[in-house]
Order: C-alpha cells, then structure tokens, then sequence
C-alpha cells in the first residue's frame, strides 16, 4: 500500500466554454448553470443538514465528471457558508492498467484543496476472483467502499460526501423496484455500513445533463471508469436507456420521480411495517386529506403540477 497526502497554494482553474458559439452567450449560459448548481447543491446541503460547523468533509474523487463537479461546487460553497468546515480530496488509484496516476494530484494541487492519494490494487484481487466475462463493477465497489472508510477513519473525517445525483437516485429506485422487489434508493445521507461516518450525496438534486455541461465548461481532467475493461451493469444501463427515452417523450418525469422520493404516503403502500392496516377503523369523519390522488384530472393533480413547474424552472434556467 502507498499513500500521499498533499496540501497545496490555492489556484483556480482554467474556465471552458459552454456549447455555443456565440461568446456572450456562453458566459451567460454559464453563469445560469452555475448558479442552478450552486443553489441545488446547497438546498440539498441543508434540507438534509448535510454539513455542520466544524466537519471534515472528504470528497471522493473518482476523476469522473460526477466527483470531479462535487469537490468543485464544494470547494466554491465552502467559501461562501455560513459555517466553517474542512474539505480533503480522496482518490484511490487501483492499478487499473492506464490509469493516470499524475492526472489528479496535478488538478489538485492547481485547486490548492488538501487530498489524499490512495494506492491499493483492488483491480488484482477483483480479476483473481471474478470469472473472465463477468462484471465486476459490485465487488470493485465493496473492496473500495472499505478502502474509503478505513481512509476516512485515518483522515479524522467526519463526512463521506459521494458524487451521485438525482439520476443515479431514480435509476437506483426503479432497478430496486423490477429487479429487487423493494421500495428504496440512494438516500442523500446515510449512515456507513462500518457505523463510523456519515456519508452524503450533495448532488442529489443535481441532473446528469447539467453536470455533464459543467465538466465540458470546467474542463475537468476526466479520467474513465472504462480503464479497467469491465463490462457495465446491463440491467443499470438498460434502466438507464429507458428513463432517458421516457424523459425526451415526457418532460419532468425525473424530477417527478425524485419529488415522489420526497413525499412518500405509508397508507398507500403495501409495507405493514409501515402502516398500522390491521388496526384501521373507520373514524366517521371525513378527512380533507383522503384519498382523492386518483379521482383528480391529471392537470389539476398538484403533485403532477409541483413536478412540471420544478421542470418548468430548470426549462426556464436553461433558456434564460
Ligand atoms: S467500471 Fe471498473 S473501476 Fe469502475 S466500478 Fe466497475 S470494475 Fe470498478
């Protein structure tokens, strides 16, 4: 095992430039999406009491343009919270052959964030134990979950943060429901399995297109998760297909589906641990709040309205 832990002086990236031609627009189109990401990203921060006075915040830094869009919007937030916190930046290299093992620590320095390199050959002990042909994505994640953690224990961090978003959290949702038979996602902020930190999702209210537009802006240095020659999850991949074809015909399902997350109704559910069914009783008093979800015209449905004017907004960002 080799470690490298760095702090450096600050220094700012160099800025992209947004899909356009058009200079002005660019920066102004920029400028929208910045301000959406931040404002998400910091929503989410604080509907879940994310971060705290005085936590250490260790980012893990794949090199994808999920990671690498969190430690920037962290890194900028930090600035401008209104309580002070620690960030240090975690990769773990795992000797995937091609892997570019000065790429990050250069990026890093450049940012002046604190990080930690990690060296530990997970991708040994995943090619030894899995069949040639099959994928290897679930035991390349547990090996490296615990390689985090026990780096996260080292570090004296107080929060994991990780950089899945609203798209990871709906597919996740719809895998557990056709292929698991559970009702369950990614939550935004969890309780590791060791017991040890508390690990959160900054981004979960973050759509995939709009951090893929902010790494092509931010010029991040992407390293793939290809190099290792795994096959990717066909299930996830076949979810994934499908909700982005269900998005281009119907506007706003996502957010729908995330806002769905968020307003969960137990009665309406099959989980008895949930919902006392077997003691229901008919009270004789008639409840404002019953069940009218299905009676309702799809247009004047409110929780359909809330989802389209949440798409609506981030239209009218985009356009803006
Ligand atoms: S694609 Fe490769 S590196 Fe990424 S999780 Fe799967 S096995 Fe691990």
């Amino acid at each position: 095992m080799n470690t490298v832990t760095e702090a450096a002086p600050a220094a700012a990236p160099e800025a992209g430039v947004a899909r356009t031609t058009d200079p002005r627009k660019a920066v102004f189109e920029a400028n929208k999406l910045s301000k959406r990401l931040h404002r998400q990203v910091g929503q989410a921060i604080g509907d879940f009491k994310m971060i705290e006075a005085g936590d250490k915040v260790m980012v893990c830094l794949s090199g994808g343009k999920d990671s690498h869009a969190l430690l920037d919007l962290l890194i900028s937030l930090r600035e401008r919270a209104p309580v002070p916190f620690e960030l240090v930046a975690v990769n773990l290299d795992q000797k995937q052959p091609g892997f570019p093992a000065h790429v990050l620590p250069e990026y890093l320095r450049r940012r002046g964030v604190p990080f930690h390199i990690e060296t530990q050959d997970t991708y040994s002990v995943v090619k030894k134990l899995v069949p040639e042909g099959a994928t290897m994505c679930s035991l390349c994640s547990r090996l490296r979950r615990g390689v985090l953690y026990r780096v996260a224990r080292e570090l004296g961090a107080t929060k994991i943060a990780l950089g899945h978003h609203r798209d990871d959290m709906v597919v996740t949702l719809l895998m557990n429901m056709f292929f698991g038979g559970r009702l369950k996602s990614m939550p935004p902020k969890l309780v590791s399995d060791d017991g040890h930190h508390v690990v959160i999702r900054p981004l979960a209210y973050v759509a995939e297109t709009d951090l893929q537009r902010w790494a092509e802006h931010r010029r991040f240095p992407i390293i793939p998760c290809s190099l290792c020659g795994s096959q990717s999850d066909l299930q996830r991949v076949q979810v994934k297909a499908m909700l982005h074809e269900w998005e281009r015909q119907y506007p706003g399902r996502s957010d729908n589906m995330l806002r769905a997350m968020a307003h969960v109704t137990r009665s309406h559910l099959l989980d008895r641990n949930l919902y006392p069914f077997e003691s229901l009783q008919a009270t004789g008093v008639a409840d404002a709040a019953g069940d009218k979800a299905f009676d309702d015209e799809p247009c004047t449905d409110p929780t359909r309205l809330e989802g389209m004017e949440l798409h609506i907004e981030r239209q009218l960002d985009q356009e803006d």
